[in-house]
């Protein structure tokens, strides 16, 4: 089969990540093996490329956000057919039995494995994953549009119930790029008034299209005092800025996985009055299950750019050189 391999990492554009033949996997025992038909680019994806992340699998195939359709199986892998439609995420095992794992937080599991970095992911003809890590995925919305919630759509959930928004609540938006903009339509969806601060004026507009009742830049407050806010830009400078903004017993919840360095915080207008700042980390399958069904109910929409599946090398180029907020796609047109 065909597939990307990070050869060396390094900068994507000098070459790091290469369209290769490997084999098309065996799925082990407890293992689907899936025909892809759509891989979303993930920054993280770029993280695993240039070597921002520890190499983990030499010529590790990248990308964590599949939709695809069963094409095999390993003898003990239940639960799934041949032809069924399925979602792989970042979560690729976790040891199911560690003190994290036994409280619902297998998100924290020490011994847990991703997609893309810990094994071949998605920029591939095929991938394989464990059956019980496989995602049903909702009838009615295309492969290309079911892509970007596999990783962006289920980290926003999760970033949005880290923030405790209460029900009715005023959520503030800090950056809006793949993940924000999924989490949006969410929170509007449950009744939240939304407040998005970002420097970008197309993803302002697309921000108010959606239905936010405010967009300004990044550092501006919003017209009112938030219950809860959200920090999907990788700029710990925002935290003291997102922290101004809430309203008493407010919380702020930070979405990336990388975050540049916070400046020190100002006690009595930053975190005084029971503000609380939380981190969130990966996420479970039942924040997946959970948003999955939620995102077909409300008719949650990724905005999406489509790139054949050859070109997974420039997508993640283009990714890096900016402007691209989310949403890029990869499609395998030799899997219809
Ligand atoms: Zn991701
Ligand atoms: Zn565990």
């Amino acid at each position: 089969m065909r597939a990307w391999s990070v050869v060396r990492p390094g900068p994507v554009e000098e070459g790091s990540l290469r369209w290769t033949e490997k084999p098309v996997p065996v799925p082990g025992d407890d293992e689907l093996l899936v025909r892809v038909r759509a891989c979303g680019v993930c920054r993280t994806d770029l993280h695993v490329t240039e070597g921002d992340l520890p190499v983990r699998r030499v010529g590790v195939t990248p990308g964590h956000e599949v939709v695809g359709v069963v094409a095999g199986a390993g003898a003990a892998a239940s639960g799934f057919s041949a032809g069924d439609r399925v979602g792989v995420a970042w979560l690729r095992r976790t040891d199911g039995s560690c003190a994290y794992c036994a409280r619902g937080s297998e998100n924290l599991c020490p011994s847990s494995r991703y997609t893309g970095w810990d094994a071949d992911g998605g920029y591939a003809e095929y991938t394989t994953v464990p059956a019980s890590f496989a995602h049903r995925l909702p009838r009615g919305v295309d492969d290309v549009a079911l892509a970007p919630l596999m990783c962006a759509g289920i980290i926003g959930y999760r970033a949005l119930r880290r923030a405790a928004l209460p029900p009715g609540g005023r959520l503030g938006l800090y950056g809006f790029g793949g993940s924000a903009h999924l989490c949006a339509q969410i929170a509007l969806a449950e009744g939240a008034t939304v407040h998005v601060m970002t420097r970008a004026a197309p993803a302002r507009r697309l921000a108010l299209e959606l239905g936010a009742a405010s967009a300004q830049d990044a550092y501006a407050l919003p017209p009112e005092p938030l219950d809860s806010a959200i920090l999907f830009a990788p700029a710990g400078e925002l935290v003291p800025v997102a922290l101004r903004a809430l309203d008493r017993g407010g919380t702020l919840a930070i979405a990336g996985i990388h975050l540049s360095d916070i400046p020190p915080l100002h006690y009595e207008s930053e975190l005084f009055y029971e503000k609380q700042v939380r981190s969130v980390t990966s996420s479970t399958r039942e924040d997946g299950r959970a948003f999955l069904a939620l995102a077909a109910r409300h008719g949650v929409h990724a905005t999406t750019r489509p790139y054949p599946l050859s070109r997974a090398a420039q997508a993640l180029a283009d990714l890096k050189a900016g402007g691209l907020e989310g949403g890029t796609v990869l499609v395998n047109d030799n899997a219809f």
